[in-house]
């Protein structure tokens, strides 16, 4: 089940958040150690999404990360303060294209899914239905997460980034019990992370973040984030809290 890794820090290379340490995300696309839920590696393409001059921007391939030599001749050129990446691992039944590879921007936003809507498309039927026609006209994918990522679109219009992400859980969850629902959200200057049945960690330093599925590499600095949690993080501050709070505050 796919993974994903968001850095918020002093400027670093974008080519570096995809291979800085022993098991950075390139290691975990072929070699991850904490698959749940199906599949054994991450082969069907990734993405990586970073922020210059406040804008967005991405690169996204659907073959295997290490078969791209941009990932060591190109990316390593780009910098940013905020990167989002994803290795990706398709759930049976859902296309592998580039057009299917997290992150998903949109505005200043950029959105990962780490894990899988039950019994998707019918079970969120009525939700799809809030989506405005003409987003839906342009959902980037046919998969759960490009379709999850236009009702969060939709949420963020009116909701604050954690809010809609705490709200997103549970009405996914009220239709399609048992979904993996590993949420990564950033505009550059926060970053939101859900851990909803799959691994997340942490790393912290006084002036860095990065949140990962898998820890990159084997140092003390990593803590785990238990299940159901949200992670809020800037530069200045980071947040943990309980998923069922979340939206009532
Ligand atoms: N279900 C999503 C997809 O196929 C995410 C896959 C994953 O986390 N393995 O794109």
């Amino acid at each position: 089940m796919c993974r994903h890794l968001g850095y918020l820090g002093p400027r670093m290379s974008v080519g570096g958040v995809l291979t800085d340490g022993d098991h950075s995300l390139r290691v975990q696309s072929y070699a991850p150690n904490d698959m749940r839920g199906g599949g054994t590696i991450n082969a069907d393409g990734f993405g990586v999404a970073w922020w210059q001059d406040g804008a967005v921007r991405s690169y996204r391939n659907p073959m295997p990360i290490w078969t791209d030599p941009a990932v060591d001749d190109v990316l390593p050129q780009l910098h940013s303060t905020s990167v989002i990446a994803a290795v990706r691992s398709a759930t049976v039944g859902m296309p592998v294209e580039r057009s299917a590879c997290a992150p998903f921007t949109d505005g200043r936003w950029a959105f990962s899914h780490n894990g899988v809507v039950r019994g998707w498309p019918h079970s969120l039927t009525d939700l799809w239905s809030e989506v405005p026609v003409v987003d839906a006209l342009t959902l980037p994918a046919p998969t759960d997460a490009a379709a999850v990522w236009m009702v969060l679109r939709q949420l963020l219009v009116t909701l604050k980034p954690a809010v809609a992400l705490a709200t997103l859980v549970r009405r996914i969850e009220e239709r399609a019990p048992g979904s993996r629902l590993n949420f990564l959200l950033g505009d550059g200057e926060n970053m939101y992370a859900t851990a909803v049945h799959h691994a997340l960690s942490v790393r912290r330093s006084d002036d860095a973040v990065t949140i990962a599925s898998e820890p990159t590499d084997d140092s003390a600095d990593w803590t785990h984030i238990d299940d159901r949690s949200l992670v809020v993080a800037t530069t200045s501050k980071f947040t943990v809290s309980r998923l069922d709070e979340e939206e009532h505050t």
